[in-house]
């Protein structure tokens, strides 16, 4: 696959930890601008999601070898099916695997296997081939600094890990999930803070040239409205 795939149009990079709302103020800005989204978390969930089915965190050593190799070997697409929920499914070889991927356990797994250099090199040129098409959106921890660093706009998102915890343990709940208790997730967040920001390839930071937004107090809407007038401008 071409490496770095030239930008064809606007592309929007949303940056920030977990429970920030990211994800939610992707998808709406997407609707209302008509521009694709990429959810790239996704991306490094399917792959360990995959990597816990094998085993791989009981391999020893040779568990990081075998997260790169699931990595660069595995057909990821995204395919929009507007009557199930979430609509945008992910694929792994063909097999859907959406509602495997949002578990606790996936998104440890998934901070682990993405401190691995390989394992971000093989998602790399999928994410800007994805994001390259333009009237792009894409919401990760490295977009507006590694992956389109040429994005045309950029947003940090930040909010209190209590304010997160809450919204995380919300969505577990509305998913139907058992989910932990409110201070174990915000533990699992903290946790999965520090090794996002303290991985040596491509650690979570803002962008220098991002527009940060504090979205503790705000609501969706409000999150949205502000990002709308940045864009308009
Ligand atoms: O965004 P989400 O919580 O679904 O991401 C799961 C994990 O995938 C993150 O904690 C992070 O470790 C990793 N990730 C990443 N780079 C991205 C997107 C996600 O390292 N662009």
């Amino acid at each position: 696959m071409e490496k770095t795939a030239t930008k064809k149009g606007p592309v929007i990079s949303i940056d920030g930890p977990a429970g920030t709302g990211k994800s939610s103020a992707t998808k709406r800005l997407a609707e209302v601008l008509g521009y694709v989204y990429v959810d790239t978390g996704a991306l490094y969930r399917a792959i360990a999601r995959i990597w816990i089915d094998e085993g791989g965190e009981s391999m020893g050593t040779l568990s990081s070898d075998r997260a790169v190799e699931i990595a660069k070997n595995t057909q990821l697409e995204f395919r929009r099916m507007p009557k199930m929920n979430p609509a945008n499914r992910v694929l792994a070889d063909g097999v859907d695997v959406t509602d495997r991927i949002r578990t606790p356990e996936v998104s440890m797994a998934a901070s682990k296997i993405s401190a691995i250099p390989g394992v971000r090199d093989a998602l790399f040129g999928l994410q800007r081939k994805l994001g390259a098409v333009g009237k792009s959106i894409l919401e990760g921890r490295d977009i507006g600094t590694v992956v389109f660093p040429d994005a045309d706009v950029k947003f940090f998102l930040t909010a209190s890990v209590d304010e997160r915890a809450k919204r995380r343990l919300m969505e577990l709940e509305a998913m139907g999930s058992d989910p932990p208790s409110f201070k174990e997730l915000k533990a699992q967040i903290q946790k999965r803070d520090h090794m996002d920001k303290n991985r040596s390839v491509a650690p979570l930071r803002k962008p220098k040239d991002a527009i940060l937004i504090n979205t503790t107090k705000y609501t969706l809407d409000q999150v949205v409205a502000k990002m709308l007038a940045v864009i308009k401008k």
